[in-house]
């Protein structure tokens, strides 16, 4: 069975590098036309959407600042303006400011739990207007492993994807009764940029407490989050699914 999402309209925030980049890509590999939300990625926004077209789906690049609200309302604005229809919303902006908690400045942590946890907030919020009169949609929260497990250095980070897997929980049980999904996925360690530190000070160390033996590639959370959006999934919400090689299990 292939995963055909041929009509869809899909939105990925931070969908200009990384993972988010990822899930546009396969979304649109499965038929969707794409939003590709940036907020300082122009150039990879515009080479992402570029690929899309040229592949023949739509695509459009829209800044905004997920944590923001009017940029928020005006993402969703122009979606519905051009688009007029959202099918799938992936919250997948994110950023990381390690520190020890008690050296943490508190700017720190409110920019964090600012982006990771507001931001798919006012997100789904804003996605609302669109997805409840069609009684439809599916929405995905990329969190993370840190929701689970304490990391040294990222209290502010798992206070934040800690928040968002509790938020996809509570969606999940308002939105159910309106045809709408939502769930989330638990990256591990990942090749991406905002891994790259960690990736690097671990070392073979950080090897050993994956079960599966590597990093994780960004497609493999884009392939998550493919089947969470999908008719597949049509029964599964409010989950929080892990895509770390063994790595929470271990
Ligand atoms: P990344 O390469 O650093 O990408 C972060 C993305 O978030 C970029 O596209 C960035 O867009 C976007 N972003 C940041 N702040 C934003 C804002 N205020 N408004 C809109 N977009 C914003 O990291 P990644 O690994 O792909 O991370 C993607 C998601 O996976 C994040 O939520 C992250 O927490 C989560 N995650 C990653 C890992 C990992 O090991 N890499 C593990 C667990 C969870 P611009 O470049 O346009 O600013």
């Amino acid at each position: 069975m292939t995963i055909d999402l041929t009509g869809k309209v899909a939105l990925v925030t931070g969908g200009g590098r990384g993972i988010g980049r990822s899930c546009v890509e396969l979304l649109a590999r499965a038929g969707a036309d794409v939003v590709v939300n940036y907020r300082s990625s122009e150039a990879g926004a515009a080479a992402t959407v570029a690929e899309i077209g040229s592949a023949g789906r739509r695509a459009r690049a829209i800044r905004a600042d997920v944590s923001v609200a009017d940029e928020v309302e005006a993402l969703f604005g122009e979606v519905q303006a051009v688009w007029g229809s959202l099918d799938i919303l992936v919250n997948n902006a994110g950023i990381i400011a390690d520190s020890l908690v008690a050296a943490m400045e508190p700017a720190d942590w409110d920019r964090v739990l600012e982006v990771n946890l507001r931001g798919a907030f006012l997100c789904t919020r804003a996605a609302m207007p669109i997805m409840l009169p069609r009684h439809a949609g599916k929405i995905v929260n990329v969190a993370s492993v840190s929701a689970l497990r304490g990391g040294r250095g990222q209290a502010n980070y798992a206070a934040a994807k800690g928040g968002l897997v509790a938020f996809t929980r509570a969606c999940a049980v308002e939105l159910a009764p309106k045809g709408i999904q939502v769930n989330a996925v638990l990256p591990g360690m990942i090749t991406t940029e905002m891994s790259t530190r960690a990736r690097k000070r671990g070392g073979e160390r950080l090897l050993e407490t994956i079960p599966s033996g590597r990093f994780g590639s960004p497609e493999d959370v884009a392939q998550a989050v493919l089947f969470l959006v999908s008719p597949l999934a049509d029964y599964i919400t409010g989950q929080a699914l892990a895509v770390d090689g063994g790595m929470t299990s271990a």
